[in-house]
């Protein structure tokens, strides 16, 4: 018999998540059907959207998360031993998974890890993943960027907006980064190119962007929301668009009680502003597309990842606090 390890659901979150939210059991796996794959957890996912997420899942479920695994037992010719995978198979060392099985899930149905070459198999959690496709469509296909625009982007050190940043460099854009500590935004300036990054923490964001972008702003990539994203709609120049990725700054939040940030409807009105948001699975049909144009961007250097690493799958929840005190620079992966 098999054993895995696996992270389920003791309580749910209230505010940030806290170490004891999560129960680390043991559990002995069936032995394979036919169509199925035995794969052990090489690198792990923790993603924000985790946090939205796990209200959802009746205590005791597994926690929902992304892996990368090595196939170690295989009963489908399609996926052999040795090669690995790409899936939604949760917090857990060993599973026992049928690829093929059709699902109700939204996410990315699994799939045999492309050829990175010599490139760290974790980009498949990360530049070349979800989060990298998250950038690649989400700010191509909805900010539309022309060269010489000026693009705006918070959350900009981390997994998704630190590639947001580059990409819109690589569309000659002028780039300005928010993040929220003085690290991250001499990374960005130093490393990524950013035309300009503020510690927001520290930093007033309507001075800064008063500075920055002095004639205002043609996209805006948000990742975090509240009122800081107000305060950059209001730089916004007239036709000027706006993706709205996701909202960090309001996940721990009670939802009957969440921050009053200054309303942005006048500035959506008078300035003809066009703001859509998207989940990136919308993307499903083109996502080999875009990991393989991100992997030429980090081959030929025009793009610059960066992955925070945390140690050992007990060490997940520990990781997993950390992107809400901002503690990760980049990807933030668990090596299993
Ligand atoms: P990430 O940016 O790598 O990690 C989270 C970062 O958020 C932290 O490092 C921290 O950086 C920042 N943060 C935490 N609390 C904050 C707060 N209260 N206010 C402002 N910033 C805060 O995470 P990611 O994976 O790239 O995700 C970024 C955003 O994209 C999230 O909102 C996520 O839900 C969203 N997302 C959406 C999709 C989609 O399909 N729509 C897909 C992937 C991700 P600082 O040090 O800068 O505060």
């Amino acid at each position: 018999m098999v054993k895995t390890k696996k992270f389920v659901v003791a309580k749910h979150f209230e505010g940030e998540p806290k170490e004891n939210d999560l129960q680390l059991v043991e559990e002995e796996l069936p032995s394979l059907k036919d169509g199925e794959i035995l794969c052990e957890a090489v690198w792990l996912s923790v993603d924000p959207y985790m946090r939205v997420f796990a209200p959802t899942l009746p205590k005791g479920s597994i926690m929902i998360g992304t892996q990368v695994a090595k196939i170690i037992e295989s009963r489908n010719k399609g996926f052999p031993v040795g090669k690995y995978v790409v899936g939604h198979l949760g917090w857990q060392t060993i599973s026992v998974h049928n690829p093929q099985q059709p699902t109700t899930s939204p996410m990315a149905p699994t799939y045999l890890l492309p050829d990175f070459g010599e490139l760290p198999l974790s980009l498949a959690l990360g530049a070349l993943g979800m989060p990298g496709n998250t950038a690649y469509f989400g700010f191509l296909e909805i900010c539309q960027p022309k060269a010489g625009e000026v693009v705006v982007v918070s959350g900009a050190a981390g997994a998704v907006g630190s590639l947001v940043g580059q990409i819109a460099r690589i569309k000659g854009c002028k780039v300005i980064g928010f993040a929220g500590s003085d690290d991250k935004v001499r990374w960005l300036k130093d490393d990524l190119h950013f035309d300009a990054a503020y510690n927001y923490k520290k930093t007033d964001v309507d001075t800064a962007l008063k500075e920055a972008a002095p004639n205002g702003v043609d996209c805006y990539f948000d990742n975090v929301g509240g009122v800081m994203s107000s305060t950059i709609l209001s730089h916004m120049k007239p036709k000027g668009r706006i993706s709205v990725c996701g909202s960090i700054s309001s996940y721990n939040a009670d939802a009957k009680q969440l921050a009053v940030a200054p309303v942005v409807q006048p500035y959506l009105v008078f300035k003809e502003l066009k703001m859509e948001g998207f989940v990136v699975h919308r993307w499903l049909d083109r996502w080999m597309e875009g990991i393989h144009q991100m992997k030429d961007w980090v081959k030929d250097q025009q793009l610059v990842y960066r992955e925070t690493i945390t140690e050992g799958f007990e060490n997940m929840p520990k990781a997993f606090i950390g992107l809400f005190r901002g503690e990760n620079i980049g990807k933030a992966v668990v090596k299993a």
